[in-house]
Order: structure tokens, then sequence, then C-alpha cells
């Protein structure tokens, strides 16, 4: 059976949701290889979060150079394992690291890369929504191995237990990947809400809250959900620009997308269409966002967000 590499992705040392996705889709097309890239000594601890979904093995790689010259040396590294073990794939996560990997994977082994895929089949077959979701493109990677980045939160998960084997590698980067040294890099601050781009459910705001996101906020709070925000809101200094849904901002694709006085421009679908469900808080009956809706509610946002946020609470208690 042919190998399909995942790229597995951590946060504060353990593996994210969005790790289980890549390997439930690898899954369908071969074996799954889970490739742990660790600084030294860390290895083994990340390689223990990996006990969930249908991963057959664990190649773990320590190495101090992934601190020192990031994506450079990981790329470096995955290029020499897809040189060893000939994988038919490598699937990574649609995020800004995963993808800057992918393509310098793609140009190092002189394979074809495809980013942003909502799906992959066993074929390896991958899918895309383009053009502000106007467009589904089905395309394969036809020279090399096939590199596919995944958007978070399109696959559900396959999280039974799994027993995979683990396999150490030692591996020396190479010259040409230490040419640029990373001198300090910041995590990103984290609040208590999740990351926009795995959340499962994503509140948003646009100027229909006139600049007052509180009550955004206190809805997403009272449903664990990330918040985001239209551009207008974002341009106008409401909310971070790093919250921003649509062409310009982030993708997102939760179970749950709430859009709260927001009027729906084919920029923002962009960035939202392609949730599971969705709901308008919006108080013009025309609002094009409307057409989007599972289930919509006229009215105005300042009175309909605290109720709701009432209701979720009571329901809670
Ligand atoms: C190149 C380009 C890229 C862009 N990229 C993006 C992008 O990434 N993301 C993005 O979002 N936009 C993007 N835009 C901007 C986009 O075209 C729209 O201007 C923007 O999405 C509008 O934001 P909005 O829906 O919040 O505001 P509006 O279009 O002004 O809509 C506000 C809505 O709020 C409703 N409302 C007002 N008060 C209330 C209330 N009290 N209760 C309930 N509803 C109320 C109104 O009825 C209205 O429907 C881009 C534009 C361009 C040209």
């Amino acid at each position: 059976m042919s190998t399909v590499f995942i790229l597995a992705d951590f946060f504060e040392g353990k593996a994210t949701k969005v790790t289980f996705e890549l390997a439930t889709a690898a899954a369908r097309i071969g074996d799954v290889a889970a490739i742990v890239l660790a600084p030294i000594g860390q290895g083994a601890a990340r390689a223990k979060t990996l006990t969930n979904g249908p991963i057959t093995s664990i190649i773990v790689v320590e190495n101090s150079d992934f601190q020192d010259y990031g994506v450079s040396a990981c790329a470096d590294a995955i290029t020499q394992l897809i040189s060893q073990k000939s994988p038919v794939a490598l699937l990574v996560a649609s995020n800004a690291f995963g993808k800057e990997i992918a393509a310098n994977v793609a140009v190092k082994t002189n394979s074809g890369v495809i980013t942003d895929a909502v799906d992959i089949d066993s074929n390896l077959t991958a899918t895309q929504v383009i053009f502000g979701g106007s467009a589904t493109v089905h395309s394969k990677v036809s020279q090399g191995t096939s590199i596919v980045t995944l958007r978070p939160n399109c696959i559900t998960p396959d999280l039974t237990l799994s027993s995979a084997t683990i396999e150490n590698i030692a591996l020396t980067i190479s010259a040409s990947a230490k040419k640029a040294t990373v001198k300090s890099s910041q995590a990103p601050v984290k609040g208590g809400r999740p990351e926009l781009t795995e959340a499962n459910i994503v509140v948003s705001g646009g100027r229909g809250t006139n600049g007052d996101f509180v009550a955004v906020e206190a809805f997403a709070d009272s449903l664990g959900a990330a918040v985001g925000a239209s551009r207008a809101a974002t341009d106008a200094g409401w909310y971070p620009h790093s919250h921003q849904v649509g062409q310009t901002g982030k993708t997102v694709s939760p179970q749950l997308y709430v859009a709260c006085g927001i009027s729906g421009a084919i920029q923002h679908r962009a960035g939202m269409q392609t949730s599971k469900a969705i709901i308008v808080i919006n108080k013009d009956t025309e609002a094009p966002i409307f057409e989007l809706a599972d289930f919509g509610v006229i009215g105005d946002l300042f009175s309909v967000l605290p109720a709701a946020t009432e209701g979720v609470n009571a329901r809670k208690s």
C-alpha cells in the first residue's frame, strides 16, 4: 500500500484537530505516516499526542535547526524524508506556515502543489472552491509527489484510538536551508477564544455593530466560538485585521457561522460560504447575506444577540 505523509500540526506541544483531519483524508489514499518536526528533546512528547485517527506510523525528527532556520529547515527535512520514503502525497494544514512549507517542498522536490483544498479523494483529486465560491475546481498534481494543503474544518476527523509505530530519524539540515536565521519569534497572543480558522463556531460582526462588539463577543463566548469581522469593521479600526473574514482576510469553514450586521458582499462570502450552517442577523430583509442563510433573524443585533446569549446560557445552567 502506498504511503501518504501528513505534517503533524501542534499547539503548545499537542497535536491539533487539523492534524487528525489531515490523517483522515490521507487514510483514504494509503498508509498514513505523520511527520513530527520538533526541537531537541520534544519529539517523543509530541508523538505521544498523536493517539487518535488512522495514523499508521509516526516519523520523529528532532533538530535544533527547526528553531534557528524556521520554514526553510523544516522544508529541507521533509524533502529528505520524501526522497527516503517516496510517499505518493504530502498533506499539510492550509495555514500560513503550512502553505509556505508546501511551496518550499514543491520547489525542492520538483512536484506540483495544490493549496486551500477543501477535500481530497482516494484518487488524489483535490477540490478547491475559487472565485469567491462561484466555482468548484477538481484538480490533480501531475508531477512528482502530490503536495496538497487542506483547509481546517473541511473534513470530519476520525478520532478513533490508534497505535502507530514510532520511528526516530536523525537528519542533517543542508547548508542551503540555512541562509536566513530566525533571530526572534513571538507566539501569537491567544485569548480565551479558539483560533478563527480552526473554530467550530464563528460569530462575526460587521458595520451593523457600529463599532460595538460587546454583544457579538458575549454571544461568541456563550457558544465557545471565535469572533470574526467584516472588512468594514476592521477597516474602521473596530476589530483587529487578524479577525477579518473574506477575500482579503481569513477563510473559515466552521460548523456554524453567525453573521451579525453584515450585508454579504461577495468579498465577505468568499471567506465564509463553505461554512456548514449559516445564521444571519440583519435588520434589512433585502440584505444579500440572507441568500446564504440556513436560519435568518430579521432584527436589530443589539436586541437579538443579548436574548440569544441569555437563551444559550440558560440552557447551559
Ligand atoms: C478588493 C476588495 C477586497 C475585499 N475584501 C473583503 C474581505 O476580505 N472581507 C470583507 O468582509 N469585505 C471585504 N471587502 C469589502 C466588501 O466589499 C464590503 O464592503 C464589506 O464586506 C461590507 O462589510 P459589512 O457587510 O460589515 O458592511 P455593510 O455592507 O455596510 O453592511 C452592514 C449591514 O449591517 C446591517 N445592519 C446595520 N445595523 C444593524 C443592526 N443594528 N442590526 C442588524 N443589522 C444591522 C445593514 O442592514 C447591512 O446589511 C473587500 C472589498 C474589495 C474591493
